[in-house]
């Protein structure tokens, strides 16, 4: 692995870096945030939530003390709610043991909540000039091609080689600049599926991939195994004032989130006004919805569903039912984005 490529890659990236909202800022706090926040998200869609998480929250202390149901608000969208879950834990650890900072030390930091080698290592370069490699999946991308290597992208042992290889050629006056522009590189030139833009690359003279023309046959990943497909139905269910929704289990998909009533399999309209009954409601009014799906990891709901207006939901016996007001679906349950196709109809007017 050549060390050469690094000056041309680090004036690339000082002269072409996206201005982001958390970067440059020097604050150790920011780049944790963001960096949990990318994880699963593009950079695009995280800028907003970003900022509105920062100053709702901007510190590890508002962190550490912020009620759940406003945490997850401010994540309402995200997904993978187990993310923020995990920071609120690790600023709870913070609080408790560093005086409520992230620690300026690459071990530390990986023994907190949610906090793997990758987020511990761009903490500690980025913010504080630990000259320690952060491999994400964009860098991961870029090795690959740069050595042309032909193991499967997903396997931990690659990572862990990768991780070595950089912590052999990272410079130590500037780790946090060279991490982030190998993910810049990933980002807007070496990108996936498709072309990478080599002609653009400050690397191309390094790049193995790239000078036999071999780009497409990297990474190499290994087939997926297809995703179990569930079919549901959703409940929209509602009297005058309110919509009925309830709490998901504390374990398991989507945990502790809010949810609008569901159930196993499609149901005929039959079915689902029979379901409204046996929540001891008295249904006046069917609609069909149309249907929607949704995509977890390993996961595919493929949903239908039914706006229900009864006389009052208070008479409703089903364990476990809340009445939300329209206000308060905005403002005070986060209904993860799995029903988003739903969600319109708790506030649309019934004809
Ligand atoms: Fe990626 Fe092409 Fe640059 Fe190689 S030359 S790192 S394949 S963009």
């Amino acid at each position: 692995m050549s060390e050469e490529f690094v000056q041309p890659l680090l004036q690339w990236y000082r002269a072409n870096k996206r201005i982001l909202p958390w970067r440059d800022k020097n604050n150790a706090y920011y780049t944790w945030v963001s960096e949990i926040m990318l994880q699963q998200t593009r950079v695009e869609a995280v800028k907003p939530y970003f900022t509105r998480f920062v100053t709702e929250l901007p510190d590890v202390n508002a962190l550490a003390e912020c009620p759940e149901e406003k945490l997850l608000k401010l994540w309402e969208g995200l997904g993978y709610y187990s993310r923020v879950r995990n920071m609120q834990q690790a600023a709870i650890q913070m609080k408790e043991k560093y005086d409520s900072r992230l620690p300026e030390d690459y071990s530390l930091l990986l023994s907190l909540k949610g906090i793997g080698s990758y987020t511990a290592g761009a903490i500690a370069s980025i913010a504080y000039g630990i000259p320690v490699p952060a491999v994400d999946g964009n860098v991961l991308r870029v090795m690959t091609r740069i050595t042309e290597n032909p193991e499967d992208i997903m396997k931990p042992s690659l990572r862990k080689k990768i991780e070595q290889e950089i912590l052999e050629i990272i410079p130590k006056d500037c780790p946090g600049d060279f991490n982030q522009a190998m993910m810049e590189l990933g980002a807007v030139v070496c990108v996936p599926n498709g072309q990478p833009k080599c002609e653009e690359c400050p690397v191309q003279n390094f790049c193995m991939a790239g000078l036999h023309k071999t780009t497409e046959k990297y990474p190499v990943k290994a087939p997926k195994k297809p995703r179990n497909i569930e079919n549901r139905t959703v409940f929209v269910i509602r009297d005058g004032e309110s919509t009925a929704i309830r709490k998901r289990p504390s374990k398991g998909l989507l945990a502790g989130l809010y949810e609008l009533p569901n159930t196993e399999g499609h149901l005929s309209r039959e079915e689902a006004l029979k379901y409204a009954e046996s929540m001891n409601l008295e249904p006046l009014y069917i609609q069909e919805l149309p249907q929607a799906k949704h995509i977890f990891s390993h996961i595919e709901w493929r949903m239908t569903g039914y706006l229900i207006r009864v006389s009052s939901l208070e008479q409703t016996d089903a364990r476990g039912i809340l009445f939300a007001k329209k206000k308060e679906s905005e403002q005070k349950y986060a209904i993860p984005s799995a029903f988003g196709a739903y969600v319109r109809y708790m506030k649309e007017e019934i004809k």
